[in-house]
């Protein structure tokens, strides 16, 4: 093929920005949305299990600590999380006890280093107090 053929595309090129960048020594902020490693808030966790039970790669293991300190040990095993996000949606607490942060470097030598765990109280769920019944107005005397 002839060079004068890519010679328009390639000068197109050389004013061009790169469409790359150095990694890793320059890295592109992550999109709002990206489903990096989950990861608990235990102060809002009710424990219900919901995580764990729909987590599709079985990464989520919840047991009782103490029973009647309502206490209870959360692992999360980021070597077989497929980082789907699932345990996000089934958590049914407000604020979310489970959330999903924006790291992917996240490799290790060990797979072992990749748990993380938390031991934490059950949180009570916080009901919404009912706004006060509204006090009819006495009509004002007649002038
Ligand atoms: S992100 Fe998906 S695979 Fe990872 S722990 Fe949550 S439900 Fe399981
Ligand atoms: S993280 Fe959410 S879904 Fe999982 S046990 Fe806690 S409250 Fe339930």
């Amino acid at each position: 093929m002839k060079v004068a053929v890519f010679l328009p595309e390639l000068i197109r090129h050389l004013f061009r920005k790169p469409a790359t960048v150095d990694y890793p020594f320059q890295k592109l902020e992550v999109p709002p949305d990206f489903r990096g490693t989950p990861f608990l808030h235990p102060d809002r966790c009710i424990a219900c299990k919901a995580c764990e039970r729909d987590c599709p790669a079985e990464a989520i293991e919840i047991a009782t600590v103490n029973e009647a300190e309502k206490t209870f040990k959360m692992v999360i095993h980021n070597d077989r999380c497929i980082h789907c996000a699932q345990c996000v949606d089934s958590c049914p607490t407000t604020p979310k006890a489970m959330e999903m942060d924006k790291l992917f470097e996240i490799a290790a030598f060990d797979r072992h280093d990749l748990k993380a765990e938390w031991v934490f109280a059950r949180a009570v769920l916080k009901k919404e107090p009912k706004p006060a019944p509204a006090v009819p107005q006495a009509e004002p005397p007649p002038a």
